[in-house]
């Protein structure tokens, strides 16, 4: 059963529900059926019988009847005569009426059961059942109270089985058409399902496509609709639209990590082949180690930037929001980023004190010293470095400002992205990973960043946090 496909497993429960459910139904009717059935048997007896009480008269004398075309029934009775009316039914819709002595003695109609019902005492007005070879009959009495007809009696008699055959046809009918309507039913249903679940198999085919063979443009096309499905393929859409973004971004970064990459080890193998060569001098070995380290250097820490750029992005999780003194974060930073004093380079800072937040530590003063280490770089000698932090209508903002090249507007925007280095750069200090990663910060504070700068005059990075952000 569990390995069926759900539209067999659909059809068999509805077919079961289904066949079920019509025999229930078939069964109450039939009941319903047959105690009407009998009511109105019953009902049809004493109407029968009551209407022929009226159609006996005791008469004196006949002497007035014109007896050759006369209809009515005469029996010589009492020294006078017994008038059955023509209107005597004496067997209608199978109910049998029949006129006695108080004896049993038959003396006009006709009784089918008549010697084995004989022994059943007359009883005015009130039906009793007998059964007959298997069969039952209701049999009704009436007593006739007209003058000269004292101590004569009715009975009408009917068997119970009457009608019964129309509805043991109905019965055979029902059964013969019931598996039929049930089997067209479950055809039926069978389709119905088919094609109600034909957009979930179109969802698990586009899902077992997807990425395969690197395909990544798979959509599921299950056309206009609101419905539970409908949401359900947009669902899947949406979530492969995310997939095909995460896949083109990593594709992308390792593309890009292994071009960084390639420069510094080209160098670092130029070295090695130009010192083997030949024996060199003792200056030019020097050279050579000074520069292979230089760019180890910068290999790892390109690769330490890239392992914290991922740990970043694919599980932020693992960085724990605390509340934290912010004013006692960036005081701190500050402190220790003012001793590099670079290229005569001052840093001041203006903090405002008190300033409590939701955030991570580890990450907050890593921002911060990325965007003062790229002051630093990119700073004019004897300049100046302003790190702001202020806390205005809920937001807080925190601002690194120096007086240094500047970058150019249309650069401003790309510099965020990850190994984008502008022109004004100084090719081999950085990485190109520096600003990404603030802005990963940021995005994962919830705040946002912006820069303002001219070139030849100074940028300053704005970084902007609000203050009621929720806890992850
Ligand atoms: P890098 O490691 O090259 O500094 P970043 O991502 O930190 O990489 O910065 C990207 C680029 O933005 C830098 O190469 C530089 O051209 C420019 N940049 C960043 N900060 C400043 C700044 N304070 N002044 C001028 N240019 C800057």
């Amino acid at each position: 059963m569990k390995r069926l496909p759900i539209r067999f497993k659909i059809t068999l429960w509805f077919t079961v529900a289904l066949t079920i459910v019509v025999f229930f139904t078939c069964f109450i009717v039939l009941m319903v059926n047959h105690q009407v059935i009998q009511k109105t048997i019953r009902d049809n007896l004493v109407v029968t019988v009551e209407d022929n009480v009226d159609e006996v008269e005791f008469r004196t004398s006949i002497d007035h009847v014109d007896l050759p075309n006369e209809t009515d029934y005469f029996i010589i009775f009492r020294g006078g005569y017994l008038e059955i009316d023509d209107d005597f039914m004496d067997q209608v819709n199978e109910v049998y009426t029949a006129l006695y002595y108080a004896d049993k003695t038959l003396i006009y109609g006709e009784n089918p059961i008549s010697s084995k019902a004989s022994h059943l005492e007359f009883i005015d007005s009130k039906i009793q059942r007998i059964t007959v070879n298997h069969t039952s009959y209701y049999i009704f009495d009436r007593k006739l109270t007209l003058e000269g007809l004292e101590g004569l009696w009715l009975r009408g008699i009917v068997s119970e089985n009457q009608g019964k055959t129309q509805i043991s046809d109905i019965i055979k009918f029902s059964l013969l058409l019931l598996p039929f309507l049930v089997f067209v039913s479950a055809i039926g249903g069978y389709l119905l399902a088919k094609k109600m679940l034909r957009p979930i198999q179109m969802i698990s085919e586009s899902a077992s496509k997807f990425g395969t063979g690197g395909e990544l443009k798979q959509r599921i096309a299950i056309g206009e609709g609101k419905d539970e499905l409908h949401q359900l393929a947009e669902s899947f859409n949406g979530m492969f639209e995310r997939l095909e973004e995460a896949f083109e971004t990593e594709r992308q970064f390792t593309s890009d990590a292994s071009h960084e990459l390639r420069t510094p080890v080209s160098v670092i193998m130029a070295q090695c082949e130009f010192s083997l060569e030949e024996p060199r001098s003792d200056e030019e070995y020097e050279r050579a180690l000074q520069t292979i380290q230089r760019q180890c250097r910068k290999m790892s820490k390109l690769i330490n930037d890239m392992l914290d750029f991922t740990r970043l992005e694919m599980s932020a999780d693992s960085y724990i929001r605390e509340q934290i003194d912010l004013s006692e974060l960036v005081q701190s930073v500050c402190f220790d980023m003012a001793l590099i004093q670079e290229n005569g380079i001052a840093l001041e800072s203006e903090i405002e004190h008190d300033i409590v937040f939701q955030g991570n530590r580890q990450l907050l003063s890593r921002l911060l010293t990325n965007l003062i280490t790229n002051a630093y770089r990119y700073g004019k000698a004897d300049g100046h470095i302003v790190v702001r932090l202020k806390q205005r209508e809920g937001e807080v903002e925190l601002s690194v400002s120096d007086d240094g090249i500047g970058i150019a507007p249309e650069e401003q925007k790309k510099i965020f992205q990850r190994f984008y280095q502008a022109d004004n750069s100084h090719s081999g200090i950085g990485t190109g990973l520096g600003l990404s990663m603030v802005n990963e910060i940021v995005k994962f504070h919830g705040g946002r960043i912006q820069v303002e700068s001219e070139l030849g005059k100074g940028s300053s990075f704005l970084v902007y946090f609000g203050m009621s952000v929720e806890l992850p």
